[in-house]
């Protein structure tokens, strides 16, 4: 995960619910990517560290566990670097081109100039993030599903190049989470930080409770005895994801679809519901950021465990394109 902001519940569903669950049956990594914050974000790095320290609070307080899980920063296991320069000798300028993702987000993001090697190389950079644990899965959405069949592209090139008894390099499956995007509140398809149209995982009850009582909802439903639509309607979305009383859930939704409900009824029980999920993960990340020294030293113990196994794939790699002097 980039550190280039506070998480908010798009991230509790579409990663971090998937992350914690994983760490019981998977040797799991999880790493702050701020290399990767950087190929758009180059240019303010002020807060960079910052909200490396808050992520990894937050995904603590999501429970994500430091003795189950390695927890790790990109940049303090440098040999993704070395990786990702020696793959980029044997991948072609036009694969990385072809990613989907690359025409978009330079036609989204206009405000910076994205022509860079950093920002057209990123891909590869997580080729070589993934490879160099010799992941067989990764967890990830829909979106990140491309970049993840380049990263096997990009392997089997690389085995192939450079052959040994054994392919030196995993193939990585996808993991795919099964949550979809969540809306933000301002009822756009995706809750996302440049949108604004967040509910932090760091926001108390007060803010919960004031956001959702904002929350776009059916605009056709003008007062509480219009019948409304649930299908679509993002305070029923959010319900659905965060509300685990079933039975009212059900019962909200068909007094909706009658007009026997009003919204401030609707948005105060999942204000409540959001809170009940919330609070327990809000007082975690408040403990751990309250403990910075312990804080660093899980990142720098993770990363230090990272390291020693990037530096095994690393010495394989070497000695297979023969570039390994004894
Ligand atoms: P970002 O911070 O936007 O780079 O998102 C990092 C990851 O968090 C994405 O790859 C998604 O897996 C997840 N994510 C972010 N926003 C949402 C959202 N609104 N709905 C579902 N998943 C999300």
């Amino acid at each position: 995960m980039r550190p280039t902001g506070s998480l908010h519940l798009g991230h509790l569903v579409g990663a971090l619910g998937n992350w914690v669950p994983l760490q019981e049956q998977y040797d799991c990594f999880y790493f702050v990517a701020d290399w990767h914050a950087l190929t758009s974000d180059y240019a303010n790095t002020s807060q960079l560290t910052a909200y490396a320290y808050e992520n990894v609070a937050d995904w603590i307080g999501a429970g994500l566990d430091p003795e189950k899980s390695t927890l790790f920063v990109q940049s303090l296991v440098p040999e993704h670097a070395e990786l990702y320069l020696l793959l980029s000798m044997v991948v072609p300028v036009p694969w990385l081109e072809r990613v989907p993702t690359y025409k978009d987000q330079q036609e989204n993001l206009k405000d910076r100039d994205l022509s860079t090697i950093g920002f057209l190389g990123y891909p590869l950079l997580q080729t070589a993030d993934v490879a160099i644990y010799d992941a067989r899965f990764v967890p990830v959405g829909e979106d990140q599903v491309a970049h993840l069949e380049l990263a096997r592209e990009v392997v089997r090139r690389f085995n192939n190049v450079f052959p040994a008894r054994e392919d030196v390099l995993v193939e990585p499956q996808p993991l795919l989470t099964t949550f979809g995007r969540l809306p933000g509140l301002d009822g756009d398809k995706k809750m996302s930080k440049s949108l604004g149209n967040t509910i932090h995982l760091s926001d108390t009850p007060d803010e919960v409770k004031r956001k959702v009582m904002r929350m776009y909802t059916d605009p056709k439903r003008v007062r509480a005895d219009v019948p409304g639509t649930v299908e679509g309607n993002p305070v029923f979305v959010y319900h659905d994801a965060f509300n685990p009383n079933l039975p009212e859930v059900d019962d909200l939704k068909a007094r909706y679809r009658s007009g026997k409900v009003g919204d401030v009824e609707v948005k105060s029980k999942l204000a409540h519901a959001l809170t009940a999920r919330l609070e327990p993960i809000r007082e975690r990340r408040e403990a751990v950021l309250g403990q910075r020294q312990r804080l660093k030293e899980i990142l720098f113990e993770g990363s230090a465990r990272a390291r020693a196994v990037a530096s095994d794939t690393l010495a394989r790699v070497r000695d297979a394109m023969k570039i390994t002097y004894r």
